[in-house]
């Protein structure tokens, strides 16, 4: 089974690559460039006037995220952002600085909106890499952020939909709806180099909604969710995060690059080796595919850039220094 999958595979992503516009594109790299998921378009708009103006490529990243992170109507990042299973909003976010080769995280944080700079000051003002729970929010209070309630009336109702139809054998009146509740294939990425070839990288999530209190995903984990090689380039993730933690995913596919392996490949040989390594039942299909979602983003120190998604539907965003575009992932399912 396995060694079908895998021989499947080899032979599904060869014509795949042969026919891929995104490959092509990539070629011709500009610097500046910055690449998002598919959320990231004003973000990406932000950090790139940034850049241009000659802000570190990383502060550029941190404060165009924090444009979705703010912003109530993505339920997939910080303020708005879906919550666990107790309703409450917990946020993951970790940063990557490439000339100092030095990572910021925090995890489990709640009431701060804005985790990717909380991330950024545990970089610049500890001599740690991750933070957690009620020690990264004593950590943000000391620092001076403010607390607020994350939780907005539209993402409370989504999860008290979700909890009023968990279980047919609880005591909550709402079994006969048909219910749509938002989920989250959310969390915004963003890659970014300057004009001088230097990396920064930035991954700010809520996380799987409906998690389990405490649970945390790929986004904070530096390897995972994101990661920056200076000499090389840098990488992010969305979708199933523990598929992504279990691969080590975007710190793969910084070395597939760094293999010489172009971003678009480099993102499809780590996709590749998560679908080969995908073996429970319930996360396969009738084909034997896994059935989520995985999103890995490459950006290249020259400027050349790629995304691929695990199954249809991925999207990201990229700007090169003349205008954001919004693209359709190539996927090996
Ligand atoms: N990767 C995020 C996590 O697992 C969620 C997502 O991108 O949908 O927490």
């Amino acid at each position: 089974m396995t060694l079908n999958r895998r021989t499947f595979l080899a032979a599904s992503v060869a014509p795949l690559l042969a026919t891929m516009p995104a490959a092509s594109a990539q070629r011709a790299a500009r610097r500046p460039c910055v690449i998002s998921s598919g959320n990231g378009a004003r973000a990406i708009a932000r950090a790139m006037e940034l850049i241009q103006g000659g802000a570190d490529p990383l502060e550029a990243a941190v404060k165009g995220v924090a444009i979705v992170e703010d912003d109530p109507e993505d339920m997939s990042v910080g303020y708005g952002g879906l919550p666990n299973e107790h309703g409450v909003v917990q946020l993951d976010a970790s940063v990557m600085h490439g000339p100092t080769h030095t990572a910021g995280a925090v995890a489990a944080l709640e009431n701060i909106r804005n985790p990717a700079q909380v991330a950024l000051e545990v970089l610049r003002r500890t001599d740690h890499v991750l933070l957690v729970g009620a020690g990264a929010l004593a950590f943000a209070r000391t620092v001076g952020f403010t607390e607020q309630n994350l939780l907005t009336e539209r993402a409370r109702e989504a999860w008290l939909r979700w909890k009023a139809n968990l279980n047919p054998h609880d005591d909550w009146l709402d079994r006969d709806q048909q219910i749509d509740v938002p989920r989250t294939d959310g969390t915004i990425h963003v890659s970014a180099v300057n004009a001088a070839g230097d990396l920064g990288a930035c991954t700010t999530t809520s996380g799987l909604s409906y998690k389990l209190a405490g649970r945390v995903g790929d986004s904070p984990l530096v390897g995972a969710g994101m990661f920056v090689d200076n000499e090389v380039g840098s990488a992010g993730s969305t979708g199933r995060g523990e598929a992504v933690i279990q691969s080590a995913g975007s710190f793969a596919v910084v070395r597939a690059m760094a293999d010489g392996l172009e971003p678009t490949e480099a993102c499809l040989r780590v996709l590749t080796w998560i679908a080969d390594h995908t073996k429970r039942r319930d996360l396969l299909n009738g084909k034997g595919e896994p059935n989520f979602q995985v999103v890995m983003y490459a950006l290249r120190k020259d400027g050349a850039w790629g995304s691929a998604g695990l199954r249809k539907g991925g999207t990201f965003t990229v700007h090169d220094g003349t205008k954001v575009r919004k693209k359709e992932c190539p996927s090996l399912f």
